[in-house]
């Protein structure tokens, strides 16, 4: 394997937190790879287990950033890279909330996220961080659209060189906010599970760092600052229950992971919220094994216009079951139909528009909601993921045409007269 290696004196402000393996415990050297050598396990970071703490007034002063939390993403030493992603907007939705008949109900908007308009602008943080610490010059994805985005924006700004690779089919708003920022994009003749597949075999012959893949390790944790960020903008604690869209499955996985260690630290106090997890009928692997119970997840070939969660063998599938089943949540899966509802549901009600996977989010909070699993006493956090301008045709066709007229003030009288009947 050969590494590009930067200079000695960023490699020594910035380090990478070592590994530990989440099946056998084993631990590993800080290292770009993502899987135990003993028993195929994934690693996870390992934190000093007497580091010290900030408190609430010690965070609350540092800059608006995913960073405030620096002590619980994986690094020693200050970041380099992508310092102003994180602290996107958490917004009370009481329409939302009536119809889903809960006392209280949040978007956490990371449609709006920086700079990619999704939540894997965290993601991406974290990883290029990593990439920078290991002295990786080259790094690069497998991605179903908002991850290509963010590592084309992150690496652009970074200067560094990108390698990024999708299924050939996406979405136009996703080739084209990914081509934008000019990164090596292909476009790969199969699913996303086909190109994943290619993507480990890239990061070993060419020592890239692919974000998901040999950079996955450090890339997951950056998912926890949006349970750290939900639970400081509420005041410091904690809802009774989050919702969010499920690809890979690691989300749901850090948000509980999350929300666990603020608890652990004293930051909040109460329980973890239940997790529940949503995904579109075409390709809801994980909703089904947790329907199903037991650890074999069945992988799908995904059919859904939910492009950007439609994986039908996610990486951390088998955790985010158990997450979800452990919280006290549940999992639902909804039709194409159905979350298009939910785009435009989230956008009437709260002037949010999302993507097909914010839409899919949506609709399973009705679908739970309609099921019983939510109380009159909730309080829903809806994590909403990315930004409806990037799946424009998912809507196109349901939405009413807009009037044409000439420049005469009659016209409007007449079509304010006809919206009056
Ligand atoms: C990637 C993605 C998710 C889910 O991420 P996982 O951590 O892989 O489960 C959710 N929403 C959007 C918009 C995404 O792009
Ligand atoms: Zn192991």
């Amino acid at each position: 394997m050969t590494l590009n290696v930067a200079s000695e004196t960023t490699r020594a402000a910035l380090r990478a937190l070592p590994l530990r393996c989440r099946n056998c415990g084993r631990e590993h050297e800080a290292a770009p790879t993502a899987i135990c050598e003993d028993c195929l396990g994934p690693l996870e970071p390992l934190y000093p287990a007497q580091r010290s703490l900030p408190d609430r007034a010690t965070i609350a002063a540092r800059p608006r950033s995913l960073w405030r939390y620096r002590e619980w993403l994986p690094f020693e030493g200050d970041p380099i890279h992508s310092l102003d992603t994180g602290v996107t907007p958490l917004l009370e939705a009481p329409r939302l909330a009536k119809r889903l008949g809960i006392a209280r109900a949040w978007v956490k908007n990371d449609s709006v996220s920086h700079p990619s308009l999704s939540f894997k602008d965290r993601v991406v943080a974290a990883a290029i961080n990593a990439a920078a610490a290991f002295g990786i010059e080259t790094i690069g994805c497998a991605s179903t659209g908002n991850l290509a985005n963010a590592v084309a924006a992150h690496a652009a700004r970074a200067g560094l060189e990108a390698w990024i690779f999708i299924p050939h089919d996406l979405e136009a708003g996703k080739i084209i906010g990914t081509s934008i920022y000019g990164p090596r994009l292909v476009r790969v003749r199969g699913t996303y599970d086909d190109v994943n597949r290619l993507c480990a075999q890239v990061a070993d012959r060419f020592g890239w760092g692919v974000v998901n893949v040999n950079l996955r390790s450090y890339y997951g944790e950056g998912s926890k600052t949006m349970a750290y960020e939900i639970a400081e903008q509420l005041g410091w604690r904690l809802p009774s229950a989050v919702i969010a869209p499920m690809a890979g499955g690691s989300l749901v996985t850090k948000l509980r992971k999350g929300f666990a260690e603020f608890l652990d630290a004293e930051l909040v106090d109460g329980a973890v919220p239940r997790i529940y997890g949503a995904q579109a009928s075409g390709c809801a692997p994980i909703v089904r094994l947790v329907e199903r119970g037991g650890t074999e997840l069945v992988p799908e070939v995904p059919n859904t216009i939910a492009r950007s969660i439609a994986i039908g063998n996610p990486a951390d599938g088998r955790y985010a079951a158990q997450t979800i089943r452990d919280s006290g949540g549940w999992a639902a899966h909804v039709s194409d139909e159905a979350l298009v509802e939910g785009i435009r549901i989230l956008a009437e009600d709260v002037g949010v528009f999302t993507e097909t996977a914010g839409g899919t989010t949506v609709a399973a909070a009705l679908a739970f909601a309609s099921q019983g699993h939510l109380r009159a006493d909730d309080e829903l956090v809806l994590c909403i993921t990315g930004h409806g301008l990037k799946t424009v045709e998912a809507v196109a066709g349901v939405l009413p045409e807009a009037p044409t007229i000439d420049p005469k003030l009659r016209e409007v009288v007449a079509l304010v007269q006809q919206s009056s009947h």
